[in-house]
């Protein structure tokens, strides 16, 4: 979609930090992160949220969940880590391209550092 800031992200027309991306999904940081490593995995399929999302694009996203969380493992070591998906404004979402936010925990003291 020519409008949508996501879509412009994944064709590179908005620059974004990669961390993973193969035929199907994109994942990049999130660029007000609400602690360190947060990062956002998005299909390629443009898609408003999860329910517009086909069932072949969220088994393709899903796929590489664990993938991405323990990349962020591996990077940040975190004590925990949220996924949290928001559909429509009312539930938060202000992006309107389906996304899958991963939200590492640490300790109090740790955090955005
Ligand atoms: P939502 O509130 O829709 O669930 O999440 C949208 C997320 O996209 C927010 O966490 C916000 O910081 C992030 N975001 C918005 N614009 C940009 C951008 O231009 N680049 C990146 N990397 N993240 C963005
Ligand atoms: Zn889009």
């Amino acid at each position: 979609m020519s409008d949508c800031l996501f879509c412009k992200i994944i064709d590179g027309s908005i620059p974004s930090t990669k961390i993973y991306e193969d035929e199907h999904v994109y994942a990049f940081t999130d660029i007000s992160p609400v602690a360190k490593g947060h990062t956002l995995l998005i299909p390629k399929h443009h898609c408003k949220d999860i329910f517009e999302m086909p069932e072949d694009v969220a088994r393709n996203l899903y796929a590489v969940a664990p993938k991405i969380a323990n990349a962020i493992k591996a990077a940040f070591n975190p004590i925990g880590l949220n996924t949290i998906n928001n559909n429509g404004a009312a539930a938060g979402q202000t992006v309107f391209h389906y996304h899958l936010h991963f939200i590492p925990r640490y300790d109090e003291k740790e955090g955005l550092g």
